[in-house]
């Protein structure tokens, strides 16, 4: 689905659009000129209908230069070694995030807990994958746009939003830290911490943006902001903005 200029949602499933597997984050393709970004690669179960959307806007998988992860849960790094084996893209990721992909460390990404307590069909697993650190204030440049990775723990440790910069606007990348009306995403894995979400819902506020592209819930492509706003002032007043359940499947 091509949601404006340079973007495309190429992969969405229950807590999205729901058109390619139900499992599915929502997986985002940036169209930088010659080279494409992959932004997360939604659970890996069947990225051949993720694929049917690369080829659907005419896109071919090699394409696909570097694929940026937000963090490690399964529904965005399932089809990370997929998509890497196909396309030949560099993958990065943040430091902790890409050390837990690469030595597959299930635990650390809350993979096995998620399986063991249904949130996945049972045995599902994530392979590992080589993945590069991408570090906070980091910026990568391909063609005329730039992603800078913004460190923004909350949800879990080791997760980049992204904020990109194009010649006509500026998108924010949020992965599952801010949703639309400034919901967030609090679960019980030993990550989650509510004091770094609070930090991180500041430290997104002072970012300069139109667009806010969350991984779930929908998008706002030209108030954005007042999304991130919206949680900030619930954590002023010593409140918790709602929560966003994320369905699997
Ligand atoms: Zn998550």
């Amino acid at each position: 689905m091509q949601i404006d200029k340079r973007v495309y949602v190429v992969g969405s499933g229950k807590s999205g659009s729901n058109f390619t597997d139900p499992y599915d984050c929502d997986t985002y393709v940036v169209n930088c000129g010659n080279d494409l970004v992959m932004i997360d690669t939604g659970a890996g179960i069947s990225p051949e209908k993720i694929c049917g959307q690369i080829a659907f806007h005419n896109f071919l998988p090699s394409d696909i230069k570097y694929i940026l992860l937000t963090h490690t849960h399964g529904d965005h790094v399932g089809g990370a070694a997929y998509f890497k084996k196909l396309t030949g893209a560099t993958v990065l990721a943040h430091p902790l995030s890409a050390r837990y992909l690469q030595d597959g460390d299930f635990n650390k990404m809350s993979v096995d807990t998620a399986e063991k307590n249904g949130l996945y069909p049972s045995g599902f697993t994530v392979e590992k994958c080589k993945a590069s650190p991408f570090s906070d204030g980091e910026i990568l440049k391909v063609g005329d746009v730039e992603f800078m990775a913004v460190d923004t723990p909350g949800h879990c440790s080791g997760h980049n939003a992204y904020l990109v910069t194009t010649p006509e606007k500026r998108y924010l990348f949020s992965g599952d830290s801010i949703f639309l009306g400034g919901r967030i995403s609090l679960q019980n894995i030993w990550d989650c911490c509510l004091a770094d979400y609070v930090e991180t819902a500041h430290k997104l506020e002072c970012l300069e943006f139109d667009a806010l592209l969350p991984s779930h819930f929908g998008i706002d492509l030209s108030e954005g902001k007042e999304h991130i706003q919206k949680a900030v002032q619930i954590f002023e007043r010593l409140g918790i903005p709602e929560q966003a359940f994320i369905a699997r499947g």
